[in-house]
């Protein structure tokens, strides 16, 4: 007897992820449709989300078939227009009510004004202690400043920036 699963996927996420196996995606997509009481809120978080990889809702979003499916079983057509984030970025996601790029919508944004603020501060003060001041783990500050990564935690940025290197001037200067 199988037992209906609220997040299915939840038990083996590398399933839904998987790129090249055949088997597991279908195994992904049976799941999906006959095991999962989620299908509908997944299939919207991802048109939200503008998701274009994996299995989710029992649509491979990798393909143009999948994302085709995904729409129909949200009866959402595609926008004609394109439509931009306040970030200025466009909005991957057809969904008709998607207002954020998917970056946004995670709570994300872009590193490189993050890394140009990190390299003033260093001017006046070490990695250690903007970690401190950020209450982030100096090695987050080394690979903000090294990794080639495009986006960085809102919360995060939030608290660099508030670190401003005129007023820590002073307060070395007491
Ligand atoms: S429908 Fe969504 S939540 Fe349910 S098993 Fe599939 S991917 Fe997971
Ligand atoms: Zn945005």
């Amino acid at each position: 007897m199988t037992r209906k699963n609220p997040a299915a996927c939840a038990k083996d996420p590398a399933l839904w992820l998987t790129e090249g196996d055949r088997d597991a995606r279908r195994e992904a997509v049976r799941v999906c449709v006959e095991e999962c009481t989620m299908r509908r809120e997944c299939a919207k978080t991802a048109e939200e989300l503008g998701a274009n990889y994996g299995i989710w809702a029992g649509f491979n979003l990798a393909t143009s078939p999948g994302q085709r499916g995904l729409r129909k079983l949200l009866g959402v057509e595609k926008p004609s227009t394109v439509r931009h984030c306040a970030c200025g970025r466009q909005i991957a996601s057809q969904y008709a009510n998607a207002v954020m790029c998917t970056p946004c919508a995670q709570g994300l944004r872009d590193i490189a004004p993050v890394r140009a603020h990190l390299k003033q501060l260093l001017e006046t003060m070490s990695q250690t202690e903007i970690a401190a001041r950020a209450q982030i783990s100096p090695g987050a500050v080394n690979k903000m400043l090294s990794a080639d990564r495009p986006y960085v935690k809102g919360k995060i940025a939030d608290r660099l920036f508030a670190i401003k290197p005129d007023a820590v001037a002073e307060a070395g200067a007491i």
